[in-house]
């Protein structure tokens, strides 16, 4: 009965893989406690056999004929209980209760202790197997047993003699033996239990086995007992026993409820995982042994980019599905010793105990990545999450596990902002997130305050040398910090749900623009860029019609660019809402053409009018033959679609001249102009038109060298 010292090991609340005795030190560490544990196995063993050969010799066996049912009866119980522990959890871990004890100790007063050691022992290599346990540990058991129950009888014998034994009820030595044979079973069993936990994770030995005492003695008492009652009845009538399984039944019962409900307090329900409670607390636990001091231990943060839009797709079912398949794919990854949590949402966490340094925690976490990165079959969809990862290292970046699951999460935003999958956690981020981590609870505000602005990038014809488009890029002009590029918080809005009141804004604001600009008589389409989140929201359509309405314009002045990556997401819902979109009449436009996977085969198929092929094929283009050949085959499929082409980051004119030469359709970039304010712009296209009529005039080809900063002055 009692712990097992591995079942007692520490952070099995949350799943250890192996369920193995956890953590090492180091390797030299690791083999000092196992000898001792093994020198404190081998020395109970001695003790043991001996208490085992002094019973057998001191004691007489108790008389057994005319009693052999009451005997049987005892040992299938004894067989039974062992076979079938009751699972509790504790707040450090799962640990089993074997309710055998009640009826070892009946067997003990009735039949004598020798009887009750051979039966309890024959009965917990039967639970052993069938537990699948470990050789040490069944040794380890009966060792337990038989020192506890041999050092009882002892104190039995002292108290009342060996005749007791076997005359039940007879008087009150009889009485008191059997209190003081029982206290001193529970105190010598769970002592021992304590000092062997203490021996296999390092922690001190009288606390361990105080704290066990402690903690079992309500369970082992009611057990106890139990037993001097089972014998009384026994001995008036073997009819009544079976109704003494029924106490024995309710503390099955209310150990199995309050397991219940301590394992729901400490899991996750969707996924059966520890949940953030229980991950914090466990972690703590691990970080506070005393033998962490050599480890270095990794907290991760995993979260998952695209859950969103499968649970805003195929629905709440699909998305639990989702959560539900990430754990164990997980788990299939992680060493010994480690262990995954739900923190919530899409949000899981692993920290690992034993990892030999940085690279290994990396590579791990890479891996991690990469499996997550497969796609998960649900109904009929393979649907693909891709996750970030945020890695924070004890005792590097943190030494308990608020601060390490923060910096891990540090890690994740930046991650994800990044796009990069791992991140490490390193100072100088979090620096910078927290910047950041600050920003996007401004941003609201920013909003309201008029802080959030619009610029506007000329989009040149190549064939005419007019601009008739610009596209939108938002900027947020802080009173403190300056003008912050959206790189730096349109990441984190869609993290975090703020980028529906920002694409909101973005909308308004180019379409007001466009309408003003349409009342000035400059017809100049305005593309507004459409982040993953935005596109999948279903209140696009809606929020896009109200716009067109509202400023009165027509739907080709508004057009909108989406990215690859964010049309493959969900291919199915991306077209339908691209569909609406096009039959409103508002061009669509794929952006950063070239980074995602989609082939212009599948986009072909698409209501879409255009492709901007990506700035990393543009701005080294003439010096590059291989990116030469993919801008100049990417513009042939385009035409040959019916599509229009544009490049974007053209910087220099030599760039402009080879793809105006290669039949690029438009051209986007620093060459031409940067991204500059509404009036900037206008000032700009005022000094371009009249650039154009000059040259059209001169009969020449139209100058493009015009260079014009953000202020609107020409360089
Ligand atoms: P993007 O849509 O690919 O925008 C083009 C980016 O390239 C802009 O950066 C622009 O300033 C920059 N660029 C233009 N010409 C050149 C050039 O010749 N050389 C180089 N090196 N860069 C050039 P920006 O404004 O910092 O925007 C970055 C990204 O932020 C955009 O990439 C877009 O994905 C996103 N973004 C910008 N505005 C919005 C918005 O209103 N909503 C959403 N969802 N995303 C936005
Ligand atoms: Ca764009
Ligand atoms: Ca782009």
């Amino acid at each position: 009965m009692g712990p097992g010292f591995s079942d007692g090991s520490p952070a099995t609340a949350c799943r250890n893989r192996t369920g193995e005795r956890v953590g090492t030190v180091t390797e030299s560490s690791e083999r000092t406690r196992e000898i001792y544990l093994n020198s404190y196995v081998a020395a109970l063993a001695i003790v043991a056999v001996a208490l085992f050969s002094l019973c057998a010799w001191m004691l007489r066996l108790q008389r057994v004929s005319g009693r052999w049912v009451e005997l049987l009866l005892f040992i299938g119980m004894i067989c039974l209980c062992e076979i079938k522990p009751i699972v509790v959890a504790r707040s450090n871990g799962i640990k089993e209760i074997v309710a055998s004890t009640t009826f070892t100790f009946a067997t003990f007063l009735v039949f004598g202790p020798v009887m009750a050691m051979a039966a309890q022992a024959g009965a917990s290599i039967l639970g052993d197997f069938f537990a699948k346990k470990r050789f040490v540990k069944v040794v380890f058991n009966i060792v337990q047993y038989w020192t506890a129950w041999g050092l009882a009888a002892l104190v039995f014998v002292a108290i009342a003699g060996q005749d007791a034994l076997g005359s039940v009820g007879s008087n009150w030595r009889w009485s008191v033996a059997v209190l003081a044979a029982g206290l001193s079973y529970f105190v010598i069993n769970n002592g021992m239990v304590g000092v062997a936990i203490a021996l296999s994770t390092g922690n001190r030995v009288l606390r361990v086995a105080r704290d066990t005492i402690i903690q079992e003695a309500v369970s082992d008492c009611v057990l106890l007992a139990l037993s001097p009652i089972v014998v009384i009845v026994a001995d008036k009538s073997l009819f009544f026993l079976p109704l003494l399984l029924l106490p024995v039944l309710a503390v099955y019962r209310s150990a199995s409820i309050s397991a219940e409900k301590e394992h729901q307090a400490l899991h996750d329900s969707l996924t059966d995982l520890p949940n953030r409670l229980s991950f914090e607390a466990s972690l703590q636990r691990r970080l506070s042994q005393p033998r962490m001091g050599a480890h270095k231990a990794a907290v991760m943060l995993i979260d998952l980019d695209r859950f969103k839009e499968v649970n805003d797709t195929l629905g709440h079912q699909a998305g639990d599905a989702l959560l539900g398949l990430i754990g164990p794919r997980i788990v299939q990854i992680l060493p010994p010793d480690s262990a995954v949590a739900r923190l919530g949402g899409d949000e899981f966490a692993v920290m690992l105990m034993q990892v030999p340094n940085q690279t290994e925690a990396l590579a791990i976490a890479a891996r991690i990545g990469e499996a997550l990165d497969e796609p998960f079959r649900i109904d009929e969809f393979n649907l693909e999450v891709e996750a970030s990862i945020g890695v924070a290292l004890f005792p590097d970046h943190g030494q308990t596990s608020d601060v390490l699951i923060k910096r891990a999460d540090i890690a994740m935003y930046v991650a994800k902002g990044r796009q990069s999958g791992v991140e490490l956690y390193d100072s100088e981020q979090d620096h910078h997130s927290t910047r950041r981590l600050g920003l996007i609870s401004e941003l609201r505000k920013a909003i309201a305050d008029g802080e959030i602005v619009l610029y506007y990038q000329p989009k040149l014809d190549l064939r005419t040398g007019r601009v008739s488009a610009v596209e939108a890029l938002v900027r947020w002009v802080h009173p403190q910090l300056g003008v912050i590029p959206p790189s730096d918080f349109v990441p984190v809005a869609e993290h975090t749900g703020l980028i529906r009141p920002l694409t909101t804004f973005v909308l308004a604001t180019a379409s007001r623009q466009a309408a003003e600009w349409a009342a000035l008589g400059d017809e100049l389409s305005v593309a507004v860029n459409l982040s993953a989140r935005s596109l999948h929201d279903g209140g696009i359509i809606h929020e896009v019609s109200s716009n067109l309405i509202r400023f009165d314009i027509p739907a080709r002045l508004l057009r909108l660019e989406i990215t690859e990556s964010s049309i493959m997401a969900d291919p199915v819902r991306a077209r339908r809402i691209l569909e609406q979109l096009h039959d409103m009449g508002v061009a669509l436009s794929i952006d950063d053409f070239g980074t995602g996977y989609s082939s212009l085969s599948y986009l072909q198929d698409l209501p879409v009018n255009e492709i901007k092929i990506d700035q990393s094929f543009i701005t080294k283009l003439v010096d590059n033959g291989a990116d030469q050949v993919i801008v100049r085959s990417t513009i042939d499929l385009a035409r040959n679609l019916g599509l229009s082409s544009t490049a974007e980051g053209v910087e220099d004119e030599a760039a402009l001249a080879w793809l105006r030469e290669a039949g690029c359709d438009h051209a986007q970039g620093y060459q031409i102009a940067r991204p500059m304010t509404a009036e900037a712009l206008e000032v700009w296209l005022g000094h371009h038109n009249e650039a154009l009529a000059a040259a059209e005039r001169a009969k020449v080809a139209p100058s493009l060298k015009l260079v014009t900063r953000q202020d609107g002055t020409q360089g």
